[in-house]
């Protein structure tokens, strides 16, 4: 479903992806581990057009987003863009919900405004997401009345409100509270277990382990190893995928 051909990307003079591929299946999910600056979070974000590249395809579905021109990103290049976001949600780890809408108004938001469906059918729609999350209480309420845990949830049912076929997740779990990250990984884990393609970035090497199909370690912008948990956590081939492992235990 999502294909990353030969992925060049550089930030100034830094050339950190030099030539990455990656195919990933309808349906899978793949979880991104690497010492902190290999590039994961560059390369989620890259999937859907938040950030540039100068060389290289990434198809989604039908969808292909080449190299883009920063100063000047051609009409191809932006409905592509918008194409890959209309099948791709993504959730970070800052929640970034719109801070003076309340949870509800959040959640309709784009389903109104960019899929043109009837308010009374995306407040039934986003009715359903809370109940799901579990904040159904917290329709009403803006973003700084709740806790981490609740916005992030909050967070991951905007994204879900646009139907996505994929989700991207760049640390979802990183800033919260530690008696928090429990309650969100585990909407992340119902939704993989409904079949929901995912691509996860974490440092939660237990999550990992339990929802992953493949593990994709990066490191210095490379990818060096792809397998099963059982394969990358039991018995690592390559010498720096044992030495992040062991320093994250
Ligand atoms: P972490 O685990 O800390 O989130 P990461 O694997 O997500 O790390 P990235 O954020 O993708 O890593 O960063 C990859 C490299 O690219 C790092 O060396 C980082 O300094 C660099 N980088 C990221 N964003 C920018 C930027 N906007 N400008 C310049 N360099 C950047
Ligand atoms: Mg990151």
């Amino acid at each position: 479903m999502i294909k990353v051909k030969n992925l060049h990307k550089y930030y100034g003079q830094y050339h950190l992806f030099k030539g990455i591929n990656l195919d990933i299946q309808k349906g899978e999910v793949v979880v991104f581990i690497g010492p902190s600056g290999s590039g994961k979070s560059t390369f989620l974000r890259c999937i859907n057009g938040l950030e540039y590249f100068q060389d290289g395809e990434i198809d989604v579905d039908d969808v292909a987003l080449h190299s883009i021109n920063r100063l000047r990103p051609n009409k191809k290049d932006i409905e592509a863009i918008r194409k890959i976001r209309l099948k791709v949600g993504m959730v970070f780890q800052q929640f970034n919900l719109f801070p003076h809408m309340t949870v509800m108004e959040n959640i309709i938001e784009a389903p109104t405004r960019v899929l043109g469906m009837n308010k009374n059918e995306a407040i039934e729609n986003a009715n359903m997401l809370l109940r799901r999350i579990n904040i159904e209480e917290k329709a009403n309420s803006y973003p700084d009345e709740l806790s981490g845990g609740e916005q992030q949830r909050a967070a991951i049912a905007r994204a879900l409100a646009m139907r996505p076929e994929a989700m991207l997740f760049d640390e979802p779990t990183s800033s919260l509270d530690p008696e928090m990250v429990g309650e969100v990984l585990a909407v992340i884990k119902d939704l993989v277990e409904e079949g929901m393609t995912a691509l996860i970035a974490t440092h939660e090497m237990d999550f990992a382990k339990e929802v992953a199909d493949r593990i994709v370690v990066f490191d210095k912008g490379d990818i060096i190893e792809i397998g099963t948990p059982d394969e990358i956590f039991t018995n690592p081939k390559i010498e720096r995928t044992k030495i992040f492992l062991n320093r994250t235990q």
